[in-house]
């Protein structure tokens, strides 16, 4: 089965949070395959443009959009400057997060929970919810492919890092099995793809940069994994090849 395409004859796919780590990583990857790409990004506009610039350079067309995707505005916003710039959108990648803060629940303050949630659950329901408005042949759409980005701490817990993460990204898993079922007969696949220890700059943005050799120990591979290492799993969900593919939670975690 083939992908849909725009009028173009290209996918057109936006990746939330494409700016950093993993999605900068599926940006290019998509790219190379011959994706037309728009890169959401919160705050990192030089990184967006820099990421912009890379994909243009495997002969592509892409755009960045700053949009937050915890604000349904600016959710709305980002897919109309996709669908402006380069025609119906056929694909998403939501993949924007963030950890914020390390500790057991009970000394994490409210806002840092809420903030964790609305961006890590809300702003990937907010995503998928117009995804699937545009891309859904019964509404008109040209149907497609989304992919969500969990993680492996949705069966883990992360018992006294992040709890409130981990069950934001367990009800990642559960809306995209959901989706999933709700777009199977409408032109429209949902997967998630759950990286387990990524070097990104997430752990610092948590406030300990030195995360990710302090948890190795843990990952059964022995080693964290580069984003590179995620992107084309995220790729592979999007394209033909797993076009019976759909409700799937694939764990890319070196065994974690
Ligand atoms: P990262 O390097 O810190 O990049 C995060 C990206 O998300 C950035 O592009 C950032 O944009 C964007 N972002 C953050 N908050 C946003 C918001 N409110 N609205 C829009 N964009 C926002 O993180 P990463 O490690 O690549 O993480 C990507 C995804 O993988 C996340 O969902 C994360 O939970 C998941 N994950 C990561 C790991 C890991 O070990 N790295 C493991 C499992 C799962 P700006 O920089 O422009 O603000």
């Amino acid at each position: 089965m083939s992908s849909p395409q725009s009028p173009a004859g290209r996918p057109v796919t936006v990746v939330t949070g494409g700016s950093r780590g993993i999605g900068a990583a599926t940006v290019d990857h998509l790219a190379r395959q011959g994706h037309d790409v728009v890169v959401g990004y919160r705050s990192g506009r030089e990184e967006a443009a820099a990421v912009v610039s890379g994909a243009q350079a495997h002969g592509g067309r892409a755009v960045a959009v700053r949009a937050d995707v915890s604000d349904p505005d600016d959710v709305d916003a980002l897919f109309a400057a996709a669908a402006g710039h380069l025609g119906p959108v056929t694909g998403l990648v939501a993949n924007a997060g963030l950890t914020a803060h390390l500790g057991d629940l009970a000394d994490t303050p409210v806002d840092v929970v809420r903030q964790v949630i609305d961006v890590n659950l809300l702003g990937v329901v907010l995503c998928v919810r117009r995804a699937a408005q545009v891309m859904s042949r019964r509404r008109g759409g040209p149907g497609g492919a989304i992919v969500t980005v969990s993680s492996s701490a949705a069966t883990l817990g992360s018992a006294h890092e992040y709890v409130h993460y981990a069950a934001a990204k367990a009800g990642v898993d559960a809306l995209t099995m959901g989706l999933a079922k709700e777009l199977a007969d409408d032109g429209v696949r949902v997967n998630a793809v759950a990286p387990g220890l990524v070097r990104t700059d997430i752990h610092a943005g948590a406030g300990d940069a030195g995360r990710l050799e302090r948890v190795t120990a843990r990952v059964p591979m022995g080693r964290p994994g580069e984003p590179e290492e995620i992107a084309p799993a995220i790729a592979w969900l999007l394209g033909p090849d797993a076009g019976y593919v759909t409700g799937a939670v694939l764990r890319v975690a070196g065994g974690l």
